[in-house]
């Protein structure tokens, strides 16, 4: 074969293997072609396949999308109440629910859906999550216009909402069998309610049957969903050439579909120059502090540490009063001559303390190889405020900081932390959830055996042909248990 020229080489990398159109005007939305430059390439390629599908699902986006005909024929059935019989274009609406990491994860789920069924996938964006990301399908936009019919998502879509999948099947409205449903009679839209534990309420053959006469569609939902999509039979094959491996599946959904916009890429740019740049090794860390496992901030920090050296993760320094103290020096006289190694930690906290305790140890002492560390954090909110745009602004701002570490820690749990491993491609170790806020987690981190999130909220069971207690993690090879949160399915 021909050896690609500089050019080809460099396309090829910008556009991560094909995986981003080139169509796109660069300035708009900086972050698309810059953010994997930021990165050590990744492990991961993308499928042939998997950029041609996503070459198809853009064209299907620009015929279906806002602006054209068949968009404004189906909002007019939409108005109307009532499903149209056939319809060429077909569509999944998504809403926000609870914090950034969770929406992340649900919206890059939906879009894997939408892939699967043909639909074009469109955001509900409230004003604190409008303006975080680029438009990621060229030629057209993700977010609903602002006429659009439904307007109060919040007050529509709740457990109880009569337009729920589950709800409908309960009470009689639509039947399980498609071949009793004509589509002509149902309602305008369906609600698939996937938040937490409800997930088992549509992901059997028969349902997605009926749900596929549906011409619109609302999804909610604050977890990874996408492997329950390879549980499913009728997937198998179109997943398969999808993803051949599976392990990376996240990876590419969300390199695919997440730019941060220009001014949250701006925060990103500015930090990285001034605090990360330089460095030779970036390691970062993220300190969640779950509400419901307040662990007293001394254990974590023993947790951190224990972690740390167990798995040779930060430099090792040198105590005042330590026997290797002459070593030190003397390593640290002979590599004078050469270029020291230097070392930027990231942290990544709602807190301080972390920072602050492990910023002081290399404040006051050297390391043993003489190495430089510095130690950083961009911000430290406190509390969680989901509904401010700027507070989310910084949160995915230091996702994409912590997805430029050559080495990631995460805490347990956190889908948080799963966005930035999953996006740099980096397995991350995992500061593993101690029994209860007091007791010692023990080992303090496991490096995780994928980059992939865990999908926490697995329904018991799978349409019958699995009665409840069956174990899900065994049902196929390529879908497991967690190793953060053991009830949550893994791909591997
Ligand atoms: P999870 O709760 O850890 O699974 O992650 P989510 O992202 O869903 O929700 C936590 C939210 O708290 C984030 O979206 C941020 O709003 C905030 N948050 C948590 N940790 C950090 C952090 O290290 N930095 C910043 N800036 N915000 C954080």
């Amino acid at each position: 074969p021909p050896v690609p020229t500089r050019h080809e080489h460099d396309d090829q990398d910008r556009l991560i293997g094909g995986l981003l159109s080139p169509a796109f005007d660069e300035q708009s939305c900086r972050s698309r072609y810059a953010s994997s430059l930021y990165r050590r390439p990744s492990p991961f390629r993308p499928s042939n396949y998997l950029v041609e599908r996503l070459r198809r699902y853009e064209a299907r986006h620009r015929r279906c999308g806002q602006g054209g005909p068949l968009f404004k024929e189906a909002v007019e059935h939409l108005r109307s109440g009532r499903n149209a019989a056939r319809s060429e274009c077909q569509y999944v609406v998504w809403t926000p629910f609870n914090g950034l990491g969770n929406r992340m994860l649900s919206l890059a789920s939906t879009f894997l859906y939408a892939l699967l069924t043909d639909r074009v996938l469109l955001v509900h964006a409230p004003q604190e999550f409008d303006g975080l990301f680029c438009e990621p399908f060229p030629g057209s936009s993700w977010t609903l216009p602002a006429d659009f019919p439904i307007t109060d998502f919040d007050g529509t879509f709740t457990m109880r909402s009569p337009t729920s999948y589950r709800n409908m099947r309960q009470a009689g409205a639509v039947s399980g069998d498609h071949r009793n449903v004509t589509a002509e009679r149902l309602p305008a839209y369906v609600f698939l309610d996937l938040i937490q534990s409800f997930t088992d309420a549509a992901f059997c053959e028969a349902d997605q049957r009926v749900l596929a006469k549906f011409n619109w569609m609302v999804i909610k939902s604050d977890v990874y969903f996408a492997p329950m999509f390879f549980l499913m039979p009728p997937y198998e094959r179109e997943l398969e050439r999808l993803f051949p491996e599976k392990a990376a599946v996240f990876h590419h959904l969300a390199r695919y579909l997440f730019h941060p916009s220009n001014d949250v890429w701006a925060i990103v740019q500015r930090y990285y120059e001034a605090n990360l740049a330089r460095a030779d090794e970036r390691v970062g860390l993220q300190v969640r502090v779950f509400p419901e496992m307040p662990v007293p901030s001394e254990n974590l920090y023993g947790q951190i540490v224990r972690c740390a050296e167990q798995e040779g993760l930060l430099p090792k320094v040198v105590q005042a009063g330590d026997g290797a103290v002459s070593n030190s020096s003397s390593a640290m006289a002979s590599s004078e001559s050469r270029k020291k190694k230097f070392t930027s930690i990231l942290v990544t906290s709602l807190f301080s303390e972390y920072y602050e305790r492990i910023r002081g140890v290399y404040d006051t002492n050297p390391t043993e190889t003489g190495e430089y560390v510095e130690v950083h954090q961009p911000s430290h909110e406190r509390e969680q405020r989901t509904e401010a745009l700027g507070h989310n602004q910084r949160a995915l701002a230091e996702i994409y900081l912590l997805s430029f570490c050559d080495r990631i820690v995460t805490s347990a749990v956190s889908t948080f932390g799963y966005i930035a491993h999953g996006l740099a491609g980096v397995r991350p170790w995992v500061l593993l959830r101690p029994p209860s806020p007091e007791a010692p987690a023990d080992p303090a981190c496991v490096q995780s055996k994928t980059v992939e999130p865990c999908f926490q909220a697995p329904p018991r069971g799978m349409c019958g042909t699995v009665q409840g207690g069956t174990d899900m993690g065994a049902l196929v090879p390529h879908v497991r248990h967690c190793e953060d949160f053991h009830r949550g399915l893994k791909l591997f």
